[in-house]
This record gives C-alpha cells, structure tokens and sequence, in this order.
C-alpha cells in the first residue's frame, strides 16, 4: 500500500528506548494550535517556499518538462537560491520498510528500532500495518495522539512494542477548542492502553495557559494515575516552517480564548 511521509530521522533518542530511526507520517485529523511539524498536518505533499532567500527572478515559473513539479506549476530544479523543495514524499510500505531496514544494518548493534511519528501514523492505517509488518522483529513504536478509532488502535497495538501518546487537556470542551477535535475516543484508547500489556508513555506538551495550567494537569494525573508520564516543554521554533507553507501559526495570533484571559 502507498503511504505518504515527510521526513525520516535517524538518531533519534527522544522517540522510545535507545537509538532510533523515526519516520514522520504525513496527515493528522487534529489541528493543535502549537503544533510544531505544521509539514505534517495535510496528508498531500506540499510545497515549501523561503521567501526570504527568493531573488524574485520568476524562473521557476517559466514552465518545464519534470513530472514532479507539474503539481506545484513551480520548476523544483532551477531556482538559484534553492529555495523551492516539496514536503512529503509517497511510498510504498514495503519499499520503505526494505529501505529503513538496509539503514539499521549501518548502524549496528546501538540501534534501539523504529519510531511512526507524524503527522498522525494511524490516520494512514492500512500504510501503517503493512509498514510494520515489513519491520518486523524490529522493536517498534509508535507516537501518536489516540485520536482514531478504538477497534484500528487496538488492532495495531498487538504488533507495536511500545506507545508514545499524548494527552493534552483533559477537559473535552477546551480539547475541542485547541486541537479541534473532541477527546472522547483518545481517552477510550487511553482505557484500552492501560488495560493491555503493552508498555507506553504519556506526553503533554506544556503550552503557556492552555495545557500547562495546574487545573489541567491534575486533571491528567487523575486519568493516568501512576502511568509513566513527560512532561514536554514547548518548541516555538516553527513559526519558519508555517511561513515556508504560506501559512499563518494560529501560536503568533493573541488568544481572547485563552486559558485564564
Ligand atoms: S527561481 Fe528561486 S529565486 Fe527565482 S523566483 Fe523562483 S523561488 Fe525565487
Ligand atoms: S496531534 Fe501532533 S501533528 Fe497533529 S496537530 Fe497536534 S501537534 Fe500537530
């Protein structure tokens, strides 16, 4: 099956036990204001754009020949500045899985496994269960934000080794407001997390009066109980990539709907 992915990190040691390489899915149903891989929320490849290096010379609009930039009607290969490159690249699962496989070989015995990021991994499910089947006996986990559907999560938890998942506000009605979507089906996949066999992690990003507020974080610990829990401070360092995108980072504009304001 076809997947699509924007970026493969190798190296990677915040993303499950040991040294890992990472593949970061691309598409994610949720629309989290802070969220920092903005490259990730739409599921198509995108084109990404540095204004500020561009020399305004109009030759990568004069038309070409390649079939990779006929969707963009930008020519990919001729600006001067380089500033013209495509976020997303599509594969199939099991060229991708055989490609990942030759690179672990290279790193040897440090080498912790594989880490499905996003983007949401289990908003292309199908790409996601034939891409770990192709690892397989790779320890693999997956970093995810439970929003889909129980029976898809509990299907793909039995072949993952380790889950990452995040909880960001526990109360529904702000959940809806910062990320979009409601948090009803994360806290079922919660329940079923907890109740299986597998080892995870809860995360939370500490976003200023949303989710790091004293009443949130209560609230968390009181539905994770003793879980194993990180706290993560924010980045705001990609307030450049939703400009390469050509769109606005719902972080720069003032919240009246603020925690607290
Ligand atoms: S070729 Fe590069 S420098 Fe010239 S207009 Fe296009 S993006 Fe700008
Ligand atoms: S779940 Fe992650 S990738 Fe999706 S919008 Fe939120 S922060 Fe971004």
């Amino acid at each position: 099956m076809i997947g699509t992915i924007f970026d493969i990190k190798e190296m990677a040691v915040h993303d499950g036990p040991g040294i890992r390489t990472t593949v970061f899915f691309k598409g994610c149903p949720l629309r989290c204001r802070w969220c920092h891989n903005p490259e990730g929320l739409s599921a198509e490849p995108q084109l990404m754009y540095k204004e500020a290096r561009c020399l305004h010379c109009d030759l990568c609009r004069r038309g070409c020949d390649h079939p990779e930039c006929q969707p963009f009607g930008r020519c990919l290969h001729i600006c001067p500045e380089n500033c013209l490159t495509v976020s997303g690249r599509t594969v199939e699962a099991t060229t991708l899985a055989a490609e990942l496989k030759r690179s672990a070989q290279a790193l040897g015995a440090a080498f912790g496994g594989f880490t499905f990021s996003g983007g949401e991994p289990f908003a292309q499910p199908g790409f996601l269960a034939e891409l770990i089947d192709g690892l397989k006996p790779f320890h693999l986990c997956i970093e995810t934000s439970g929003f889909v559907s129980p029976k898809i999560f509990a299907e793909v938890l039995g072949k993952l080794d380790f889950v990452i998942m995040d909880l960001k506000l526990a109360d529904p009605r702000k959940h809806q407001k910062f990320t979009g979507v409601d948090n009803a089906v994360i806290l079922e996949n919660f329940d079923i997390l907890r109740h299986g066999d597998k080892p995870f992690l809860i995360r939370t990003p500490l976003i200023s009066g949303i989710t790091d507020t004293k009443d949130n974080l209560d609230a968390i610990r009181n539905i994770i109980g003793e879980s194993d829990w990180e706290k993560i401070p924010y980045n705001d360092m990609a307030g450049a990539k939703y400009k390469m995108l050509g769109v606005t980072f719902p972080m720069e504009k003032p919240f009246a709907d603020q925690e607290g304001k």
